[in-house]
């Protein structure tokens, strides 16, 4: 098959859905690679890299769409790539269609056949393409608020894990999925004493088996969480509940219960925000303060760490990638009940039923 890998060109995307790794794979399976020139720069990876492992190098990203069988991505097309899409061609990528008509009515007219990311899925009904960045977003939240909570940036200034004689901070992790469980890792091997909430009792077994001694367990409810805030110099909010809106765990009433320089990251704003007072910031521009608070809620956190996250998401799509190319889409759909759950938009049909009810289409 013809593989195609486009530069991202949405604003600030710094990732690429091929590694240099991935291009050598695809090769051994007999694939051909088209990689467009300077597409891995942002994640550091070279040309030179690319060309080693067997790609072709395009210089435009036009020449990259019109040469593909496959596109391999990771952000949705953007409005400049529309007309690039030929009728038939494979785009995998991370769409979100249930966020944008746009897209939607773009990849309809275009007739792609749009395998999604987000809507892979395992039996377990775990989304595999999806854990990697929940994995990064949650490694990075107690880094980013360790760095929030010094003085000079408007924190409390106390050091996560204090020091012989001071006791460490308290980090509060809402949330034991894979973001909260791999924020409260980071935070205690940090040095903080975390407190790690969850509404799931047999989430909180699992989690206070594997967790380190200066990890509690405690239910989540309204009366655990605001005694927590009131010694909190830390809240992390990772909760999901899936196809809905984040509920608000923190309100805004709560803030005054909180010492001043509390830094609040919270993970969840893409899907609404479990803090009342949250609302979605760039990494231009991460935090606001209100009632002496800083609010960190940057929607998409991997993106300030594209070699990690590039690599991340790599290892999970590029299995997937090796059997479209090996199968054709159809018949890996056929034979992966995961990958079929990806299909999204196919040759001007939606077939994915929470897109054709977001916008009421038929399926
Ligand atoms: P997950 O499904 O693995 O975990 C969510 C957890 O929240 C579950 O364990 C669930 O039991 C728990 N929960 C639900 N209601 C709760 C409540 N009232 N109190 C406490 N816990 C509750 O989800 P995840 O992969 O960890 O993702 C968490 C959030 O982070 C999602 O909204 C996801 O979209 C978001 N996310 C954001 C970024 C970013 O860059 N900002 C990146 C990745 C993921």
């Amino acid at each position: 098959m013809l593989i195609g890998v486009p530069k991202e060109i949405k604003n600030n995307e710094n990732r690429v859905g091929l590694t240099p790794a991935g291009v050598a794979e695809l090769r051994k399976h007999g694939h051909t690679v088209y990689v467009q020139a300077t597409a891995g720069l942002g994640s550091g990876f070279q040309d030179a890299e690319y060309q080693q492992a067997g790609a072709e190098m395009l210089p435009t990203i036009e020449d990259v769409y019109a040469t593909a069988d496959m596109i391999i991505k990771v952000k949705e097309p953007i409005q400049q790539e529309y007309s690039l899409i030929k009728e038939g061609q494979l785009l995998f990528t991370y769409f979100h269609f249930a966020s944008s008509e746009e897209l939607t009515h773009a990849m309809l007219e275009r007739k792609a056949v749009c395998l999604a990311y987000e809507t892979v899925e395992l039996p377990s009904r775990a989304l595999p393409l999806l854990i990697p960045m929940s994995e990064v977003a949650g490694r990075m939240a107690p880094q980013e608020g360790a760095k929030y909570l010094e003085k000079p940036l408007k924190g409390r200034g106390i050091l996560l894990g204090g020091v012989p004689g001071v006791k460490p901070a308290h980090v509060l992790v809402l949330g034991g999925g894979i973001v909260g469980t791999q924020a409260a890792k980071i935070a205690a091997g940090l040095g903080a004493q975390v407190t790690l909430m969850d509404i799931s009792l047999n989430r909180l077994r699992e989690l206070d088996d594997i967790m380190p001694k200066n990890v509690s367990t405690v239910y989540s409810n309204e009366y655990n969480i605001r005694e927590a805030i009131k010694t909190a110099d830390l809240i992390v909010g990772a909760v999901l509940i899936p196809g809905a809106k984040a509920p608000h765990l923190i309100t805004r009433d709560m803030l005054k219960d909180m010492k001043p320089g509390t830094v609040l990251v919270d993970v969840a704003v893409d899907q609404g925000g479990c803090i009342e007072t949250c609302r979605p910031t760039t990494h231009e521009d991460p935090t606001f303060i209100i009632d002496d608070v800083v609010h960190y809620c940057v929607a998409n956190m991997p993106g300030a760490v594209p070699y990690t996250s590039t690599l991340a998401l790599t290892n999970a799509t590029l299995p997937y990638a090796v059997k479209l190319a090996n199968q054709g889409w159809r018949v890996a759909c056929l034979l992966n009940e995961d990958l079929q759950k990806g299909l999204n938009v196919v040759n001007g049909e939606v077939v994915y039923k929470g897109v054709a009810e977001a916008w009421g289409l038929p399926l």
